[in-house]
């Protein structure tokens, strides 16, 4: 993974004789934060990602001395959230958490409004989410072998939810149709909180969501969980075999979580914000909510921009061939 850095050049003649041309955010850092942040979520409030945004939101607010307020703005995929972060004054109180569909939709979506690679900073990782395949609670399947059976059987009949395309739940159901070898109907939602809901009532039949939004509902018994699908077992689920253990082999996939803000904000802010993360995710309160949730925080080192802006390179680098070789595509 290659780094790059960007700043702006600014030279130093102009710096000390033309104070007026020094940008905004240059002239804001030493008091920065001062007003409230938004944090976009571009899901549905009650998702995972939300769940997680606000989790981390509550302490970054307390170690900036700022209100952290998170804003749900939910739909096509997480596109629309991102772009509303990627137009927005890169002066650090307009941030993005969003999640692996900043790595998928740059190839998923050929037009956007905004530039789904290059109109970012990073700030940090935040975390890994294992998925889970679920059903609502009397699906007539009661292992991943008999729910496979089920899906063959009942084709389009069978309604999968998602969080449009581009999302997790998108990018894990096609993979599930795949290794199915069956076509379903897709029912695309502004996340997959209020997808969840409609799971719970029997609305629609099966999903594939993160952990952050599925432990509980699976626990408490109110919908059906078949697989997690990670190479392990989760401590949060101990009884839930892995996909591989359940008949689909090499059946992996998991969510991580990033921070952005729009670019060109300036890098002391970016600093500024990495740290609260950093302090977020090494809170004990949030350590034990997110393992009750089935998922970890990242460390501290990989809560920094750099490292960020490597991993999430690599991983549009990583789903680039795999979505042209498929030829799935959003428009
Ligand atoms: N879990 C959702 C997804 O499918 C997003 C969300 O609602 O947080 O990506």
């Amino acid at each position: 993974m290659n780094q790059i850095t960007r700043r702006s050049a600014l030279t130093l003649a102009a710096a000390l004789t033309i104070p007026a041309l020094v940008p905004a955010p240059l002239r804001a850092q030493g008091t920065y934060p001062n007003k409230p942040i938004t944090i976009i979520v571009p899901f549905a409030a009650g998702g995972p990602t939300d769940v997680v945004t606000r989790l981390v939101a509550e302490i970054m607010s307390r170690d900036l001395g700022q209100p952290v307020v998170v804003e749900n703005v939910g739909g096509a995929g997480g596109t629309l959230g991102a772009q509303r972060v990627a137009q927005a004054r890169p002066d650090g109180y307009t941030l993005l958490l969003h999640h692996i569909g900043m790595g998928t939709t740059p190839s998923l979506y050929r037009r956007l409004a905004y530039d789904a690679v290059n109109g970012f900073e990073t700030v940090g990782l935040v975390t890994e989410v294992p998925m889970t395949i679920i059903a609502k609670k009397d699906f007539p399947a009661n292992n991943l072998a008999e729910m496979i059976q089920v899906l063959r059987e009942r084709k389009q009949n069978v309604n999968l939810a998602n969080a449009g395309v581009g999302a997790a739940s998108h990018i894990c159901g096609l993979l599930l149709q795949s290794a199915v070898q069956t076509q379903l109907t897709t029912v695309p939602y502004r996340g997959t909180g209020p997808a969840m809901t409609d799971l719970i009532s029997g609305t629609v039949d099966i999903m594939c969501d993160q952990t952050t939004n599925t432990t509980q509902q699976i626990n408490s018994g109110a919908v059906k969980a078949f697989a997690v699908t990670t190479a392990t077992r989760n401590a949060a689920l101990p009884n839930l075999p892995t996909a591989a253990e359940a008949g689909l082999p090499g059946f992996e996939v998991s969510v991580w979580h990033g921070l952005y803000a729009p670019k060109g904000t300036d890098s002391a802010i970016l600093n500024r914000l990495s740290r609260a993360l950093q302090v977020a995710l090494r809170d004990e309160r949030l350590m034990a909510r997110f393992a009750e949730l089935g998922t970890a925080p990242v460390s501290q080192e990989q809560a920094t921009p750099d490292y960020h802006r490597r991993y999430w390179q690599a991983d549009v680098a990583k789903w680039r061939p795999i979505i042209q070789a498929a030829g799935q595509y959003a428009d």
